[in-house]
């Protein structure tokens, strides 16, 4: 089907696909904008974070590919609306938690490097956002998951700005971080995130770029939402 038949078809329920590298603002704009659109926000890197959970409680190496790709078949991983938030199960156990712990983070930039892991969790994601009327963001989304969505971004902001985002958080979590360190561990992650081989973090053909180092969440969520109503309104103009 072409995309301009699909944009008439389903603008009610149009796919959103969001990537670009850590700390960018993704899921915080991606969350406020499903809202707005009234649409489902699908965080996919909370797939990979929730199988490498398991995988380290397993004690598995996150070099063993075909142990891992067996993991991932076998175990439950579903992700539920929940008000603002979304709630996450592996095998029927909330781990909203423990997925955003720093040996998790740093294990899940590792075993999504992995081709046969990254093919169930794309074909899970391709499942859930079935429907549309989705927003997902994550790495791969407009260029390997929803490579004909309807609308695509590119987020990004300066790596002191998403060192500093991060260094908030952590201390909103009562946690204490340095900045320097933050900005090394964002980089290694962006790094493994963009070399890989499989599905390599870049900007999807046919994304908008979204820079959010200077704009407040509002506006980065107003310039997407006006991207999509203009996309709507004159899908034959989609360069
Ligand atoms: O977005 P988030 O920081 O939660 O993603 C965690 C990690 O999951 C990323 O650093 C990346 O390695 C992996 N990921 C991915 N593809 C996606 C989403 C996340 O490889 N679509």
């Amino acid at each position: 089907m072409k995309r301009d038949d699909q944009l008439k078809r389903t603008a009610d329920c149009l796919i959103i696909a969001i990537d670009g590298p850590v700390g960018a603002g993704k899921s915080t704009a991606a969350r406020l904008l499903a809202k707005r659109l009234g649409y489902r926000y699908i965080d996919s890197g909370a797939m990979y974070r929730a199988l490498s959970w398991k995988a380290l409680r397993a004690g598995l190496d996150l070099d063993d590919e075909p142990r891992l790709r067996q993991l991932a078949d076998e175990t439950s991983i579903v992700l539920e609306p929940a008000g603002d938030r979304e709630l996450i199960f592996v095998d029927g156990q909330d781990v909203g938690r423990q997925i955003r712990e720093r040996e998790v983070e740093q294990a899940t930039s590792r075993i999504s490097t992995h081709p046969s892991v990254r093919a169930v969790m794309v074909a899970h994601q391709r499942q859930i956002a079935a429907q549309g009327g989705v927003v997902m963001d994550g790495r791969d989304i407009g260029t390997v998951v929803f490579p004909d969505a309807d609308v695509k971004f590119y987020v990004t902001a300066r790596l002191e700005i998403r060192a500093q985002r991060r260094y908030l958080e952590a201390q909103a979590a009562g946690a204490t971080r340095k900045i320097d360190e933050l900005a090394e561990e964002i980089q290694l992650r962006d790094t493994r995130d963009m070399s890989r081989r499989a599905s390599p973090l870049r900007k999807a053909d046919g994304a908008v770029t979204i820079d959010t180092s200077d704009l407040p969440v509002s506006q980065v969520v107003d310039a997407m939402e006006a991207e999509i109503r203009r996309k709507i309104a004159a899908p034959e103009g989609d360069t």
